[in-house]
C-alpha cells in the first residue's frame, strides 16, 4: 500500500512509539498524589512542556484535550461566549459545527481569506471571535494569520488558530502569531489518536471548561488525560521538523496529474509542501478514490462521500471551482514517503485518468507508452518511472504543463 493521506493521519513515528512504550509502564493517575500518580504527572508535565516550547506556548498555559476537534470546540466554547463569531469559509467541520451561524469570512481563488472583507466585517459590530486556520486540510493553502490577528487586535476581537495541519508541516509560532488561542492533534503529526492541545495566551488562559469532570487541566478540561498517547505527542512533535523534504515530491505528483488533465487547486497560494489537491474534469471524486486504492495507492476525496452520494467539498465551493468542487481529490504525503510512493501514484493516476476516458492527454501517454514499451502484466515500464528518474525530477516520460 502507498499510503498518501497524511492529512487524514499520519502513520505513527518511531519516536512516538518508544516514548509510548515507556510511558505505559508508568502505572498512576497523573491527579494521585502518591508516588505512582506523581510518576505519572511527571511524564504528562514534561510532555506539556516540549509541546508548549516546540509551538511558542507557555506549558501553563497548554490544555490537554482529546484532538483538534475538541480543542476546537473548546477555544469557541470558552473564548467565543457572549461574542458574535466569524470564521472563515474553508474552515474544518470541527470549527463549523461548533459555531453555527457564525458569520463567514469569503477566500479568493487559492483559498486565500479575503482580509478586506475581515476587517469590514470586525468594524461593523460588537466584539467578535474569529476562527482562521493557519493551513487547509484539502489545499494545504496557507492563511494570513499574522495580519488577521493585528486586525482582529485593532478591533477588540478575539483570534483563534486551527493549526491542526500546520504542526508539524511549517513553522509554528503561536505567541509571534498574536493569536488568543491555537488548537494541534497528535495523529496529524506523526503522534497516536486521542491527544491534543489548545494553546492560549496568557490573558485569556483561565477558560471555563468545555467538559468540566474532576478538574484536570487546571479545571479547564475535565477527565484523567491519556498518558502514553500525551508522551506519544510530545515526542511525534520534537521529531517532527517541517515538511520542506517533501515539496520536490509533492510536486512531482502535481506533475503527474496535471499530465493527465488535472488542475491544481489552490495553485498560486502558499501551501503545505506535503498536501495537494487535484481535479479531474468531468471525474467523480469518489470514483478516483476507489480506483486508485484498488491500485494499491491511498488518497482521499476533498469531497465527504456519505450514503453513495458525493457531496461537493464546501472548501473547493467557497474557492468558486464549481463543478470541480466535487471532482478533485488530496494526495498528502506522510513524512515517510518516498519516490516509489510517487512513482506508484504517477502510474496509477494516469492509468486511472485513461480508463475513465475524460483524459485525451493521458490516454495519449498510455497510447505512446504501450507502443514503445510494450504491455508488461498491465503496466509500461514509461508509466512506472524508476526511483532515479523521479529524484532527477525528470518526468519527460509525461506531457504538459506544471502549475
Ligand atoms: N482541524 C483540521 C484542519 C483538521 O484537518 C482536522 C482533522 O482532519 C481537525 C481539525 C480535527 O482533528 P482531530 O482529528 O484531531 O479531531
Amino acid at each position: 500500500m502507498h499510503y498518501l493521506d497524511a492529512n487524514a493521519t499520519e502513520p505513527l513515528r518511531p519516536e512516538a512509539r518508544a516514548a509510548m512504550a515507556a510511558a505505559l509502564d508508568v502505572t498512576g493517575n497523573p491527579s494521585s498524589v502518591h508516588g505512582a500518580g506523581r510518576a505519572a504527572r511527571r511524564v504528562m508535565e514534561d510532555a506539556r512542556e516540549s509541546l508548549a516550547v516546540r509551538f511558542g506556548g507557555r506549558p501553563a498555559d497548554l490544555v490537554f484535550t482529546s484532538g483538534g476537534t475538541e480543542a476546537d470546540a473548546l477555544a469557541i466554547h470558552a473564548l467565543g461566549a457572549g461574542r458574535r463569531i466569524v470564521i472563515g469559509a474553508t474552515e474544518h467541520d470541527a470549527v463549523r459545527a461548533a459555531a453555527p451561524g457564525a458569520a463567514i469570512l469569503p477566500v479568493d481563488r487559492t483559498g486565500v481569506a479575503d482580509l478586506d472583507a475581515l476587517a469590514a466585517l470586525l468594524a461593523d459590530g460588537p466584539p467578535a471571535l474569529v476562527c482562521l486556520m493557519l493551513a487547509n486540510n484539502e489545499t494545504g493553502t496557507m492563511q494570513p494569520v499574522a495580519e488577521a490577528a493585528a486586525l482582529c487586535r485593532r478591533h477588540g476581537a478575539r483570534l483563534h488558530v486551527d493549526a491542526v495541519q500546520a504542526a508539524g508541516r511549517m513553522a509554528v509560532d503561536f505567541s509571534a502569531l498574536g493569536a488568543d488561542s491555537l488548537a494541534i492533534s497528535s495523529h496529524k503529526l506523526g503522534g497516536p489518536a486521542g491527544a491534543g492541545a489548545l494553546l492560549l495566551a496568557p490573558e485569556v488562559a483561565s477558560i471555563a471548561p468545555l467538559i468540566a469532570g474532576g478538574g484536570q487541566e487546571r479545571g479547564r478540561r475535565g477527565g484523567t488525560p491519556p498518558v502514553a498517547a500525551i508522551a506519544g505527542f510530545a515526542a511525534a512533535a520534537l521529531a517532527s521538523g517541517d515538511a520542506t523534504a517533501l515539496k520536490p515530491l509533492r510536486d512531482l505528483v502535481e506533475q503527474a496529474a496535471v499530465a493527465c488533465g488535472a488542475v491544481v487547486c489552490g495553485a498560486g497560494a502558499a501551501r503545505l509542501p506535503n498536501t495537494t489537491c487535484v481535479a479531474l474534469p468531468g471525474v467523480r471524486a469518489d470514483a478516483q478514490v476507489i480506483a486508485l486504492d484498488l491500485e494499491g495507492v491511498a488518497v482521499s476525496a476533498g469531497a465527504a462521500c456519505s450514503s453513495g452520494k458525493v457531496a461537493a467539498s464546501h472548501v473547493l465551493a467557497a474557492m468558486g471551482l464549481g463543478p470541480l468542487a466535487g471532482q478533485a481529490i488530496r494526495v498528502s504525503l506522510p513524512w515517510n514517503a518516498d519516490a516509489d510512493d510517487i512513482a506508484a501514484f504517477a502510474a496509477a493516476y494516469a492509468r486511472m485518468a485513461a480508463r475513465l476516458c475524460l483524459s485525451r492527454c493521458a490516454k495519449e501517454v498510455v497510447q505512446r507508452s504501450d507502443a514503445g514499451e510494450g504491455r508488461n502484466a498491465g503496466e509500461s515500464r514509461a508509466l512506472r518511472p524508476s526511483r532515479a528518474s523521479l529524484t532527477r525530477l525528470d518526468l519527460s516520460h509525461f506531457v504538459g504543463e506544471v502549475s
